[in-house]
C-alpha cells in the first residue's frame, strides 16, 4: 500500500509498523504532529507529557519495561531531557526506544538554531537522519532493531522540511515483536559509579561495532555518476544538492549519520577532484572528515546559518542568482504576529504595557505575543518555564542592587506551567522571592495547535482524564497571596495587577478564560457559558477617531481613514468587550450575537 505521507505522518507510520507500544511527547514545532498521528494507530498506547524529560524518562521505563518505545519532541526540548538522555545511553535499553529530535534550521517558530547532532556525539548515542518521508518511516524501524542489537537508545534527527513535506510512502503491516521479558539486573540499571564504569566501556564497545554498522548499512549508499566532483549529503541537505547539481556529480547519502562511516566516505573522496559536505547548520561531518585527513569544501562556501535551500547553495557554489517574483506590497499588507481577536491575554498584556515600572520576564508560547506593539509589555524570555526562575533572578539583582525603581512580573501559560514553571515557583517562594507571576490559563497549550495538558481534563488519546488544579499546585508550591480573575475584564485585571505589586512576598494571578480557537468542553461550556457569544459595533456618531481602542491590539479593529472613524470587524470579533472598555466615549456596545 502506498500513502501521500508528511514526515512526522511517516514517523507515527513507522513506529506502528515496528510494533512500538508506548509513544510519548511534549508537543512543540515542528515535531508535535508525530504523536498526534501516533495516537491514531490504537496499538499504540500514547500520551502528552508534562515536558520532555518526563517524557524521556516514561520511554526509558517503557523499555526497560520490555515494550518497544517512542519519544518525540522539538530541538530545544531535548535540552530538557539531556539529563536523562545521557545516563539512559550508559544504560542501554530492554525492548527498542528511539527519541525523535526534530530540528528547526532557518528557526522559523524557536528561539534558537541548535543543531542536535551535537547531541548525539555528546550524549553518546547513534543517530539516523531520514530525507524524506520514506527514509522516516523505513530508518526509524530500523532504528528499533539497531536499539535492540546495540543496546542503546537511537536519536532520530528531523528537520522542518523532512517534518512538514508530504511525499509517497511504501506501507507495510505492524511487525508484532515480542515482548521482552522484565528481569532485575542492578548492574545494568543502576548507574552506580562502580557499575557505571563498566556501562561506560560496554558503550564504547558497542560504538565500535557501529562503526562498522555504519559502514554496511544500506542507508549510507553511494550513486557514482561518472564525475570527479562528489557531494557527501545527510537529511535535506542532500535533496538539495539533487535538485542543483542532478546527475552531473557523484553522492554518498549518509542516513546513519553518527557514527559516521569513515571506510565508505574515504573510499567515496579517492580520485574526487572536489569534494563538498552538505550539512545544514553546524560543520560537524565537514570537521570530522577534514580530521581524518580528506580535503573537503564545507562551511567556508556553504552557509552555516539558516536552511540550505536550493537557491542558497546556487549562490554560494555556482554564483547563480535565482529571480524571485516579488509580492506586490499594494496587494499584500504586512501582517505582524499578533494576538487572535478574543485572545484572552488581551487585557493583561494592554494593562501591563501601560506600566513603567516593570519588568516583564516572559515564556515561551502566544504569551510571547506581548512584546509586540502596541502592547510593548515584555523585556525578556530564555525558554520554557524561565520567566517565573529567571525574574527571580532579576528581582534578586534589583534588590541586591537597593534599585526599587522597577519590579519583576513573569508571564507564562497554563501548558508551560505544567513542564517546568512549577519548579521555577517553588524556588520563588523558596529562596523567598517577592516577584508577580502570572498564569495565563487559556484551558489548552495553544501556540503549538491545542493539544491536551494536565489542566484540560483530557489526554491525548481524547478519553477524560484528572484535571489538575492549577490554583492548589500554586499554593502547594508555597505561595500564599494568590487569585483568579477573569483576564477580560480590564478593571479587575489592573487592580489584581495593583494587589499583586504591593504584596509582601511572592504573589501569583491566575487569568482563566479559554483561547478563542479552543474547541469547548463540557466542563467549559458550565464555566464559561457566555464566553464568545457576544460581538461588538462601533457607534460611528459617538466615534470621535481618537484610536484609542486600537491600543488593545485586536486584529478585528479597523480604522476608516477617510472618516476618521473606527470600526469593527463582525466576522473575527467574538465580544470580548475589551475594546469596548478602552473606548472613553462608550462608542463600542456588546450585543450577544
Ligand atoms: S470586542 Fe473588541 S477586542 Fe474583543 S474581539 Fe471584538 S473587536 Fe476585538
Ligand atoms: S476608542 Fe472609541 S472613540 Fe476612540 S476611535 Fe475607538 S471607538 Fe472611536
Amino acid at each position: 500500500m502506498k500513502l501521500l505521507l508528511t514526515g512526522n505522518e511517516a514517523i507515527a507510520r513507522g513506529a506502528w509498523e515496528a510494533g512500538v507500544k508506548f509513544a510519548t511527547a511534549y508537543p512543540g514545532t515542528p515535531s508535535t504532529e508525530i504523536l498526534e498521528n501516533v495516537a491514531t494507530y490504537k496499538e499504540i498506547v500514547s500520551e502528552w507529557a508534562p515536558n520532555e524529560k518526563v517524557a524521556l524518562e516514561a520511554a526509558a521505563g517503557a523499555s526497560i519495561g520490555g515494550i518497544r518505545s517512542l519519544c518525540a519532541m522539538k530541538h530545544v526540548g531535548v535540552n530538557v531531557a539531556t539529563d536523562p538522555l545521557f545516563t539512559f545511553a550508559y544504560l542501554g535499553v530492554n525492548a527498542g526506544a528511539v527519541l525523535v529530535t526534530a530540528d528547526e534550521p532557518g528557526m522559523h517558530s524557536s528561539q534558537n538554531e541548535q543543531d542536535n547532532r551535537n547531541y548525539a556525539r555528546h550524549a553518546k548515542v547513534c543517530m539516523f537522519e531520514p530525507s524524506d518521508s520514506q527514509e522516516a518511516k523505513d530508518m526509524l524501524k530500523e532504528a528499533y532493531a539497531v536499539s535492540e542489537t546495540y543496546d542503546m537508545p537511537v536519536l532520530f534527527r528531523m528537520t522542518t522540511r523532512v517534518c512538514h513535506s508530504k511525499s509517497i510512502v511504501s506501507c507495510s503491516d505492524r511487525e508484532e515483536v515480542m515482548d521482552k521479558p522484565y528481569e532485575k539486573d542492578i548492574r545494568k540499571y543502576c548507574p552506580l559509579p562502580a557499575f557505571a564504569r563498566g556501562m561506560q566501556v560496554k558503550l564504547a564497545d558497542n560504538f565500535k561495532r557501529l562503526e562498522a554498522y555504519s559502514n554496511t548499512t544500506p542507508f549510507n549508499y553511494s550513486e557514482d555518476n561518472h564525475s570527479d566532483i562528489g557531494v557527501i549529503g545527510s537529511g535535506v541537505a542532500y535533496r538539495y544538492a539533487k535538485e542543483v547539481f542532478g546527475n552531473t556529480v557523484s553522492y554518498l547519502k549518509i542516513g546513519f549519520s553518527y557514527p559516521l562511516p569513515m571506510e565508505k566516505i574515504a573510499a567515496f573522496a579517492k580520485g574526487k577532484k572536489t569534494l563538498y559536505i552538505f550539512e545544514e547548520n553546524d560543520p560537524i561531518m565537514e570537521k570530522e572528515i577534514k580530521a581524518a585527513g580528506i580535503d573537503c569544501i564545507g562551511k567556508e562556501k556553504l552557509p552555516v546559518m539558516g536552511e540550505l535551500t536550493p537557491d542558497r547553495v546556487r549562490k554560494a557554489l555556482l554564483d547563480e542568482t535565482v529571480q524571485i517574483i516579488e509580492p506586490n506590497p499594494e496587494l499584500v499588507l504586512p501582517r505582524p504576529p499578533a494576538l487572535c481577536a478574543g485572545c484572552p491575554h488581551r487585557g493583561v498584556f494592554y494593562e501591563l504595557g501601560r506600566r513603567k515600572d516593570l519588568m516583564i520576564f516572559s515564556d515561551i508560547g502566544c504569551y510571547s505575543l506581548g512584546l509586540m506593539a502596541p502592547y510593548n509589555a515584555t523585556d525578556a524570555m530564555i525558554c520554557m518555564g524561565a520567566s517565573i526562575s529567571a525574574g527571580h533572578g532579576v528581582q534578586k539583582a534589583f534588590d541586591i542592587k537597593g534599585d526599587h525603581s522597577k519590579k519583576v512580573v513573569s508571564i507564562l501559560g497554563d501548558s508551560t506551567f505544567f513542564h517546568s514553571g512549577i519548579t521555577s515557583l517553588m524556588d520563588v517562594t523558596y529562596n523567598k522571592s517577592n516577584t508577580l507571576t502570572i498564569i495565563l490559563d487559556n484551558r489548552i497549550t495553544g501556540m503549538t495547535g491545542h493539544q491536551q495538558n494536565p489542566g484540560t481534563g483530557y489526554d491525548l488519546m481524547g478519553e477524560a482524564a484528572p484535571m489538575i488544579d492549577i490554583e492548589a499546585m500554586v499554593k502547594a508550591c508555597g505561595v500564599k497571596n494568590l487569585i483568579s480573575i477573569d483576564p477580560n475584564n480590564l478593571q479587575i485585571v489592573e487592580e489584581a495587577i495593583e494587589w499583586g505589586l504591593n504584596t509582601d512576598g511572592p504573589a501569583v494571578i491566575i487569568t482563566r478564560w479559554p483561547c478563542v480557537l479552543k474547541k469547548f468542553s463540557g466542563q467549559d461550556n458550565e464555566e464559561f457559558p457566555m464566553a464568545f457569544k457576544k460581538v461588538c459595533s462601533v457607534d460611528v456618531d459617538k466615534c470621535i477617531g481618537c484610536k484609542k481602542c486600537l491600543k488593545s491590539g485586536c486584529p478585528a479593529l479597523a480604522f476608516d481613514r477617510a472618516n476618521k472613524k473606527s470600526g469593527i470587524l463582525k466576522e473575527s470579533c467574538v465580544g470580548c468587550g475589551v475594546c469596548a472598555q478602552i473606548c472613553p466615549k462608550q462608542a463600542i456596545t456588546v450585543e450577544v450575537r
